[in-house]
């Protein structure tokens, strides 16, 4: 990983971008720019053959200022310690910028779940959870799903957990299945959550929605029910769509409901009825209304930025656009709603998940929805309002807001 492409250091040069304009001191400028606690740990895992393998697990607590660490455990075969930095950083600006009394936190697994099974999985996710079991907890640090993690994998978590304690803790975990304490409408969170930042933005911005075109590059859970709810809520056409083996398009539309069947069927989107062909690069070229990137970091980068066709990006993944393809974006006048605003729905569901659990009381999936989309109007107001005052982009504005917030919770606990 260069540089210029390792997730943490532009996590970094963010944090220095919005310290400059806040006028933070020293103390608190290098505080927010590390990560509090670090803790790494190997685990051993018996795989289905006899053998012991070894695999290398990260967990991260990035600052808890605002409350108990929050954020999801990745299994990814390219995690790095830098990686988790950097999302445990995001997860920290992301709480804070829809205002729930959370700080941030991430873990990570270097893993290939695809060459897994069950067994193995159940072994290692379980074994994960000895290793960090001391670290968590609702009052210190609450993991979720992340990139190939799942709620199946968050319930054998959740029983490890309460297996070593002897003692009932549904929110030591959240994403969980809903028999076992999980908040109904979390599945969809992350994307519903984008979909109302996008029609705030819409409507701010004047763009139509009613009609108009999405294209979404990764679709696995986020991109699947934006592309449902994109359709659904917004009215939008989806066009195209991609996985990690290439996309399909076909400017007539595509049935967001009839992909989702066929992924499921058939593990792939290649091979969709009436529709061409079309690699991931050309699916980010796209004339499209709005672009849902919905896998990984740094795939709007400055080499392929300019090729860009959208009228507004909403960044369901986490870091999918580097600070150099900012810059372009800006310039070609297209809108980018920012991964921590536009994909804090998950984040605010699970603390919801949290508040249900702590009460043992559950709520219907109306409730659910409607004070979501209260989160999010605000947090996407009050991002515009800082973006037109300080006349930002709104990544910046967003940065603003939600670091402004930490460094006051850092200051009034005495830290700096
Ligand atoms: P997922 O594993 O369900 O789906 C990821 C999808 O991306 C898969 O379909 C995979 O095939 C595809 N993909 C991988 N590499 C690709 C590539 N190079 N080009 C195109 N597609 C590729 O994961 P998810 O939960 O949907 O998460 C996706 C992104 O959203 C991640 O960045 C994650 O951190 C972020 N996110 C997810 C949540 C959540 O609640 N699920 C919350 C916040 C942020």
């Amino acid at each position: 990983m260069t540089e210029q492409f390792n997730p943490f250091t532009i996590a970094q040069q963010q944090i220095d971008q919005a310290a400059e304009k806040l006028g933070l001191d020293a103390a608190t400028h290098e505080l927010l720019r590390w990560p509090m606690q670090e803790i790494k740990a190997t685990l051993p895992v018996r795989m289905d053959d006899g053998s012991t393998k070894i695999f290398h697990a990260f967990r991260i607590k990035y600052n808890s200022a605002r409350g108990p660490a929050k954020g999801g455990i990745r299994w990814h075969p390219l995690e790095t310690m830098d990686t988790v930095r950097a999302l445990s950083a995001w997860m920290t600006w992301k709480t804070s910028v829809v205002d729930i009394p959370l700080g941030g936190g991430k873990g990570g697994v270097v893993c290939n779940p695809k060459e897994l099974s069950t067994g193995e999985k159940e072994r290692l996710a379980r074994s994960y959870m000895r290793a960090f079991f001391k670290n968590l907890g609702v009052t210190k640090d609450v993991p979720a799903p992340d990139v190939y993690t799942t709620p199946q994998i968050m319930a054998w978590m959740m029983d490890e957990y309460e297996t070593i304690l002897g003692e009932n803790h549904p929110g030591v975990i959240t994403g969980k299945p809903i028999a076992l304490g999980g908040s109904r409408g979390r599945t969809d969170a992350t994307a519903r959550g984008g979909i109302y930042v996008a029609r705030e933005a819409a409507s701010v911005f004047g763009i139509g929605l009613e009609g108009a075109t999405m294209a979404v590059q990764g679709f696995g859970n986020a991109g699947q029910h934006a592309a449902l709810l994109g359709e659904e809520e917004l009215g939008l056409k989806l066009v195209a769509a991609s996985d990690s083996r290439g996309g399909i398009y076909n400017p007539k539309g595509i049935s967001a409901a009839a992909l989702v069947d066929y992924k499921l069927k058939n593990g792939t989107l290649k091979g969709f009825p009436e529709a061409d062909a079309i690699t991931n690069q050309e699916l980010l070229g796209l004339d499209v209304t709005v672009l849902f990137p919905a896998a990984l970091e740094n795939v709007i980068r400055g080499d392929n930025a300019g090729s860009l066709n959208c009228r507004m990006v909403c960044e369901l993944a986490n870091g999918p656009t580097t600070p150099d393809a900012d810059r372009i974006l800006d310039d070609k006048g297209i809108i980018v709603l920012p991964d921590f605003l536009a994909n804090a729905g998950g984040v605010t569901v699970s603390y919801f998940e949290q508040v249900q659990n702590a009460y043992n009381l559950y709520w219907e999936l109306q409730e659910v929805h409607w004070r979501l989309d209260k989160k999010m109007t605000q947090a996407f107001h009050g991002v515009h309002e800082m973006s037109q005052r300080q006349g930002t982009n709104l990544r910046e504005a967003a940065y603003l807001v939600a670091i402004a917030r930490v460094a006051e919770a850092c200051k009034l606990r005495g830290w700096v």
